[in-house]
């Protein structure tokens, strides 16, 4: 594989294309909002500059880098693909309808990988003519410091495109973990409810947010409390996750905090929006 087509140059989609890129891959990266692109290569310029700044990497080497990655708001441009990986919306409609569209420009030999955190592979591949080449490849944020890929496989994910993207994991210096398709596959099965208690402790007044996550930190040697993680990974995509799972299992036990929809209501949607249970200066 040469070519990588990243679609969604959002908080993941910029880690996935700045590590592809790092990695020596041909890079595109793709969103229908022009200002997101923008946003994008900045951040990935910067963090790039973080590893210079730390002699981890020549200001050559992140010039060589950042000339791997092209943006482009246009979608017709995964064409070319050997690979694309979707981190669009969390939205299985959304993501319905664009694995639709790239069935059609693509290459039938390329593979389809989605960044979904919890929606159905199976159910993505299935609006496809080649279920068998598609796959979830599910990247941690941050993308480029994390090592963790999850990679599941769809019920008619083939042996074929599962060894090509586990082969691909390990080119971009990632650990892939194999794991079956169903609702939230394996970290999103654990750490969602957790999450989702923590934001039940906050609304039922048991203890402010720093308290909950001191006592994260502090008793389980946890990096990060709980509702900074949220708001890390983003409240939106946060109640996206437990919707599915709420539904994918139909057991109440997913049921999303009202204080977590309310937030998202508000449009506070952790780091990303500057406020979610922490506020955040750019
Ligand atoms: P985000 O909201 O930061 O970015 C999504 C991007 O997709 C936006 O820039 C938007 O403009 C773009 N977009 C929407 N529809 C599009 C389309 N049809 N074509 C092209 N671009 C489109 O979201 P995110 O946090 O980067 O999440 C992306 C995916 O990765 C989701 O499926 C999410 O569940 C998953 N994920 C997120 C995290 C996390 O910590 N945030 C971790 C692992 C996986």
């Amino acid at each position: 594989m040469k070519k990588i087509v990243v679609i969604g140059a959002g908080t993941m989609g910029n880690g996935i294309a700045h590590t592809a890129a790092a990695s020596g891959f041909d890079t595109t990266l793709i969103d229908v909002n022009a200002q997101i692109l923008d946003r994008a290569l900045s951040t990935i310029s910067a963090n790039l500059q973080r590893g210079v700044d730390k002699g981890r990497m020549t200001a050559d080497e992140k010039q060589a880098v950042l000339g791997r990655i092209r943006t482009v708001p246009d979608i017709g441009q995964a064409a070319g693909a050997d690979l694309v990986v979707e981190a669009i919306i969390e939205n299985a409609a959304a993501k319905t309808a664009l694995f639709e569209k790239l069935d059609q420009i693509t290459r039938p030999d390329c593979i389809l990988a989605s960044n979904t955190s919890s929606i159905s592979i199976t159910k993505i591949a299935a609006v496809t003519k080649r279920p068998d080449k598609v796959i979830g490849m599910h990247f941690m944020n941050p993308v480029p410091v994390m090592t963790l890929v999850e990679v599941i496989r769809g019920i008619a994910t083939s042996d074929e495109t599962y060894k090509k993207v586990e082969e691909l994991a390990k080119e971009m210096g990632k650990t892939p973990i194999e794991v079956n398709d169903y609702p939230g596959f394996i970290s999103n099965r654990v750490l969602m409810p957790m999450i989702n208690e923590a934001i039940f402790a906050l609304y039922e007044g048991v203890a402010t947010p720093e308290s909950i996550d001191g006592v994260m930190k502090l008793g389980m040697n946890h990096p990060m409390g709980p509702l900074t993680l949220a708001d890390f990974i983003g409240l939106d995509v946060c109640l996206a996750i437990l919707r599915v799972l709420e539904e994918g299992f139909g057991d109440p036990k997913y049921r999303p905090c009202p204080l977590l929809v309310k937030m998202v209501d508000a449009g506070w949607l952790g780091r990303k929006s500057g406020r979610g249970f922490y506020t955040y200066t750019r």
